[in-house]
């Protein structure tokens, strides 16, 4: 169950001058039809601040001073996944990381390219892919998420 909440989510806290950002947030949930929760808010701004993906406890550790418990940190990415704002990026180190989906179509996330030497991920938005044809009479491709390895600019 979603609620739709309007703009007034963001000025019941009686702040006049919100930051650009908590704006935004704002509007993507809106837009999404979820409810404005301080905790979705704040994950959507650490997004926003990162140009790579992030696990949840490097998100854990971005939102700072604000605590969130695990389970709501957790909760709260599963529900911005739900609605699509948030994409699963890759598994690293046995860990999701996650990103925004704002640089992703419709059939495909953007690429991502991991150095082998450093270990440093980058998301390679401007590159978009022809899509995979399916291999067998079958199976059915909704997604394509792409991985590269090799080395960065700094290792080459
Ligand atoms: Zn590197
Ligand atoms: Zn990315």
């Amino acid at each position: 169950m979603t609620f739709f909440v309007g703009d007034s989510c963001l000025a019941l806290r009686g702040v006049t001058m919100k930051p650009d950002s908590d704006l935004q947030a704002g509007k993507m949930l809106k837009a999404a039809k979820l409810y404005c929760t301080e905790c979705r808010v704040a994950i959507l701004k650490v997004l926003m601040k990162t140009d790579k993906p992030l696990s949840q406890d490097q998100i854990a550790r971005r939102l700072g001073k604000k605590h969130f418990d695990k389970v709501t940190i957790y909760r709260t990415l599963e529900s911005l996944l739900k609605v699509g704002l948030v994409h699963k990026a890759f598994m690293d180190k046995r860990a999701c990381h996650f990103e925004l989906a704002h640089n992703c179509t419709e059939s495909q996330c953007h690429p991502h390219f991991t150095c082998t030497n450093c270990g440093s991920t980058h998301c390679l938005t401007e590159m978009s892919l022809p899509m995979a044809k399916s291999p067998h009479k079958g199976f059915v491709i909704h997604r394509q998420q792409v991985r590269l390895e090799g080395l960065c600019p700094a290792c080459a």
